[in-house]
C-alpha cells in the first residue's frame, strides 16, 4: 500500500526523465478520460516530487500533474519502447526511458488537495517537535490513531506505518491526543519519520503489529489485537498489553 515512503521512491524513480521533453499518451480508457496526456504531451518535465501521498510532476508552462496511487496505483520506469503488457493509464516517453503509470486511480491537473496538506513527514526541513505541536493544536480531542492519519496535520502516514509507530511508542490508538504526552507523540513521529526515510533508501523494517492479529507481540508475547478505529473505521493493530489504555480513558 503506497504511503509517503513509496511516493518518495516513485519520485526518485522518475528523475531520469526530468529536463526532457516528453511524449505522453494514455492507453487505458480511464487514463484517456482524464485528458491529462493531451495537455502534457510535448512539454518539458521540469520536476517530480512527493508531497505526502501525492506525486507532483511539474511541466513547463505552469502545468502540474498530481498522481495519487491509493491502494493499487504504480509508476514504473522502463527503457523506451520496452514491451508493454496491459494498458497503462499514462506513458511519458523521453529519449531513453519511459515512465508508465498503472491502475491510476487519480491523475489530475489540479493541485487543490495538495494545498490542504500538512508538512510532508519526509521533507528535510520537517521537525518532529513542530509536528507534535500541530497534532495538539489541530485535534486535541481526537484519537491518536485518527490524528496521525489526518493528511492536513502531517502528510505521508498511512495505516501500516501508523500501527508500527504507535506500537513503538507504546501508545494505544484509542488514546485522546490530549491524554498523550509530547514524549509519546514525539516518539511515534520520530520513529515513523526515521523508518520511512530508511525505506526510501531501500531498507526494510520488520513489522511488529500491522496485519499480525493473533500473533505474539515481539516485545511481550501478548496476542496482537485488531479492530475498526474512529469515523473512517480503518483497521487498527495494537498490543493490548504494551499499548494499554490508562484506566481513566474510556474506549
Ligand atoms: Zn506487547
Amino acid at each position: 500500500m503506497p504511503e509517503g515512503d513509496s511516493l518518495h521512491r516513485a519520485a526518485a524513480l522518475l528523475q531520469p526523465l526530468v529536463g526532457e521533453r516528453v511524449e505522453a499518451e494514455s492507453a487505458h480508457p480511464q487514463g484517456q478520460a482524464t485528458g491529462v496526456a493531451r495537455v502534457i504531451d510535448g512539454r518539458v518535465l521540469t520536476s517530480v516530487e512527493a508531497v505526502g501521498k501525492h506525486l507532483l510532476l511539474r511541466f513547463e508552462g505552469d502545468v502540474v500533474l498530481r498522481s495519487h496511487l491509493r491502494m493499487r496505483g504504480r509508476w514504473r520506469l522502463e527503457p523506451r519502447g520496452a514491451q508493454l503488457r496491459g494498458l497503462p493509464w499514462l506513458v511519458l516517453r523521453g529519449r531513453e526511458w519511459e515512465a508508465r503509470q498503472w491502475n491510476g486511480p487519480v491523475l489530475a491537473l489540479d493541485q487543490r488537495p495538495v494545498r490542504r496538506l500538512g508538512p510532508d513527514l519526509l521533507a528535510r526541513e520537517t521537525q518532529v517537535d513542530d509536528l507534535v505541536r500541530r497534532v495538539r493544536r489541530a485535534v486535541p480531542t481526537r484519537l491518536v490513531g485518527e490524528a496521525l492519519l489526518d493528511q492536513s496535520v502531517v502528510a505521508g502516514i498511512g495505516n501500516m506505518w501508523l500501527a508500527e509507530a504507535l506500537w513503538h511508542a507504546r501508545l494505544s490508538p484509542w488514546r485522546r491526543v490530549a491524554d498523550a504526552s509530547d514524549e509519546e507523540l514525539g516518539s511515534a513521529l520520530a520513529f515513523v519519520q526515521e523508518r520511512m526515510r530508511a525505506s526510501v533508501d531501500g531498507e526494510r523494517t520488520a513489522r511488529a503489529v500491522y496485519r499480525k492479529a493473533g500473533r505474539p507481540c515481539p516485545r511481550c508475547g501478548t496476542p496482537i489485537s485488531s479492530g475498526g478505529l474512529g469515523d473512517a473505521n480503518r483497521t487498527a493493530y495494537w498490543c493490548p498489553a504494551c499499548q494499554a489504555l490508562p484506566a481513566t480513558a474510556a474506549r
